[in-house]
């Protein structure tokens, strides 16, 4: 027990160091968590310039040309193999170098760009926009742009704009969601020219592929010790050439879905990385992953949401066309009610992922909190609205496309969305952990304010009473304007009735959050942290308060454009109704939840008194793979596909 305490103590102190706690701009989410509304950062809508969008249409109409002539997904998909000439094609087109500056020899991509091709790559083939996305959304590029030095960016970033291929390495056996537990060592040699890696990397993507030349790796390297002698676990950074003696790629993964990844496992022996190969110093390394997830964190949105628009079509026919019962499905009100949440929500995730990434693009707003919100908002409602297509479909959703084909009919590729997008909501920072980093945000201006008083710091100066005195002069401010009405910071009179409303909500919400958060925290104290479900009540309220105003900032926008389609109207009204509902259950499920229940069965079942429930089933593995903690055995779909 006390061993688990203090391996989450770690995790959390090595976490609040990667943190960054200040911020240089504005941020729409933090504020929000203190009740205040910054409806001005999305309104008017920031849209993409006429100019840019230019730039991404040409750009699109060939990514079209190339995936429909090279990249087959449903052979993809039966193979679990990937075509190189399809790599090659994409490269020509500068695709592996969407977010290279030019000068480096890259494309030099707006934000928002780059998340259209994501988008259309991704209603295409999943496997081909994870390839694309774990290069450049998480791999080497991403990092060097942000911390690398001027030479490493001269000697790495053209290398990569041309094509070849980048992975990012931070997961091992195990080291999930948890960094803290990092086994992979970096020791500086004794003449300090180089480190010596050694460790194992886990489903590394792109990390099979012989083309993968570089990869950001995540490595331990000598611990800081603190002024009172404590050692801090130090996580560094390097660009590690694939081609290095030591690394090998060890094993390739399969999966559910995303069949054609070559993702796999790594291993690294004495493999000698120059000092030059660091990224930023020494200890930067998880700021550095935490960083680069932030603008990393909106190709997974994007890739879904383009998922979601490839069945669009394919909605609006088969809803049509099938009748049952006497009429078209789609009439049938529990089908109509799931085509008019998928319509509502991928409207509104179209609008949080634009408004996210034109932030990016103009620098003006913090990001961190709302890429975080788009990465889980995402993954989750692709993943609903993807289920929803299959009930739908019926028998028909769950039917692989080549089987329909293969019986004459038009091949459509529910099942394999839905198990390619499974993922969404457990990479690049599960949906649990984006839960964690919210949460942290949402209580932070009363952590740092309340904390110091109850849980002082070794050698913090200033005294309790002082502490004290100041955290009083705050609260008799900011405690009694959260009951004020909001402060007309936006002109409510252009809006429409409906949206009027619906935005009138939005900021008052944002104050009733703020006081509740305040109020859990009272009531909660240390223990709040705690509290995950809790919490995770106040960062969905977030989220949808979010997503609401981005929604309806979107539609004014499209509105303004072209007054003679209503049908934005409807689609924010509609999602706006449903945020709300769940807004308004969340808020209930603060006070009124049964949380400490499941806490209770989930410890009944982890400590073995539940096994009752699986009386006459099999629950051990099939006999021939009983003895797999011993046997390295090679399953064909697993061995080492090294193609030349
Ligand atoms: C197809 C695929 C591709 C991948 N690509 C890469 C890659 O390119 N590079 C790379 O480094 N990694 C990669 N990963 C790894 C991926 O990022 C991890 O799977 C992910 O970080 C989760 O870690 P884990 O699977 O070990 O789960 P764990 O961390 O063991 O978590 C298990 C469960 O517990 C939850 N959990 C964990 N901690 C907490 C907490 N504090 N509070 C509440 N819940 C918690 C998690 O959300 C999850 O539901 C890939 C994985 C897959 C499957």
């Amino acid at each position: 027990m006390a061993e688990d305490k203090k391996a989450q103590d770690v995790a959390m102190e090595l976490a609040e160091d990667a943190r960054e706690s200040k911020w240089e701009y504005r941020s729409f989410t933090a504020e929000m968590f203190r009740g205040n509304f910054g409806w001005d950062l999305m309104h008017p809508f920031p849209a993409q310039s006429a100019e840019d969008k230019a730039i991404g249409d040409a750009l699109l109409e060939k990514v079209k040309e190339v995936l429909e002539t090279y990249v087959d997904p449903y052979e993809i998909d039966r193979s679990g193999e990937y075509s190189r000439e399809a790599l090659d094609k994409l490269a020509e087109l500068g695709l592996f170098g969407m977010k290279i500056p030019k000068e480096y020899g890259g494309l030099g991509l707006s934000v928002q760009n780059y998340a259209r091709v994501l988008g259309m790559v991704g209603s295409y083939c999943g496997s081909t926009v994870t390839y694309l996305s774990a290069h450049q959304s998480i791999g080497v590029p991403e990092p060097l742009k942000s911390f690398g030095t001027e030479e490493q960016k001269k000697k790495f970033l053209p290398r990569l704009a041309k094509g070849e291929i980048s992975a990012f390495a931070l997961t091992e056996p195990d080291v999930g969601s948890d960094p803290a537990k990092m086994i992979t060592w970096a020791e500086p040699s004794e003449d300090g020219s180089y480190y010596i890696l050694n460790g194992d990397k886990l489903w590394c993507t792109n990390g099979m592929d012989p083309k993968t030349s570089l990869i950001v790796v995540m490595a331990r390297t000598p611990d800081k010790i603190s002024k009172s002698g404590k050692p801090i676990p130090q996580i560094s950074a390097f660009v590690v050439e694939m081609d290095s003696p030591g690394v090998e790629r060890a094993r390739r993964c399969m999966f559910m879905g995303l069949r054609g990844i070559m993702n796999g496992a790594l291993t690294f022996k004495d493999v000698k990385v120059p000092v030059e190969n660091m990224i930023g110093k020494p200890g930067m390394g998880l700021k550095i992953a935490l960083t680069t997830l932030n603008t990393g964190r909106l190709g997974l949105p994007a890739a879904g949401i383009g998922t979601l628009k490839m069945f669009i079509k394919e909605l609006e026919q088969w809803s049509n066309s099938r009748v049952q019962w006497g009429k078209s499905v789609g009439k049938h009100q529990s089908i109509s009610k799931k085509i008019a949440i998928y319509a509502s929500h991928l409207f509104a995730m179209q609008a949080m992922v634009s408004l996210t990434c034109a932030f990016a693009d103009q620098k003006n707003a913090d990001i961190r909190l709302e890429a975080s919100a788009a990465k889980y908002f995402c993954s989750e409602y692709v993943w609903k609205c993807l289920d929803d297509y299959m009930q739908i479909r019926g028998g028909r959703g769950y039917e692989n496309p080549l089987s329909l084909y293969g019986r004459g009919e038009k091949p459509s590729a529910a099942e394999i969305a839905m198990r390619d997008m499974r993922i969404g909501r457990i990479f690049e920072g599960s949906s649990e952990v984006m839960h964690l980093i919210m949460a942290r945000e949402a209580v932070d201006t009363h952590f740092s304010l309340v904390m110091p008083i109850m849980k002082p710091k070794p050698g913090q100066k200033e005294s309790r009473i002082a502490l004290a005195w100041k955290a009083f002069k705050f609260y008799s401010k900011w405690y009694p304007s959260t009951y004020m009405p909001a402060s007309t910071n936006f002109n409510v009179n252009k809006l429409s009735g409906a949206n009027r409303a619906h935005l009138g909500y939005v900021s008052k919400s944002c104050k009733k959050l703020a006081r509740r958060i305040f109020h859990t925290m009272g009531r909660y104290q240390q223990k709040l942290e705690n509290e995950q479900v809790l919490l995770g009540n106040f960062v969905d309220i977030g989220t949808d308060l979010f997503v609401m105003a981005a929604a309806l900032a979107y539609a004014e926008h499209l509105l303004s454009v072209n007054p003679g389609d209503q049908t934005p109207q409807e689609l924010v009204d509609l999602f706006c109704s449903e945020a709300r509902r769940r807004i308004e259950a969340n808020f209930k499920a603060v006070n009124h939840h049964h949380n400490k229940k499941y806490v209770k069965v989930a410890n009944l079942l982890m400590d073995g008194k539940l096994q009752w429930l699986a009386k006459d089933a099999i629950t051990d593995v099939p006999p021939k793979y009983r003895d797999y903690a011993k046997n390295d055995y090679e399953h064909p779909e697993t061995k080492l596909t090294e193609k030349k």
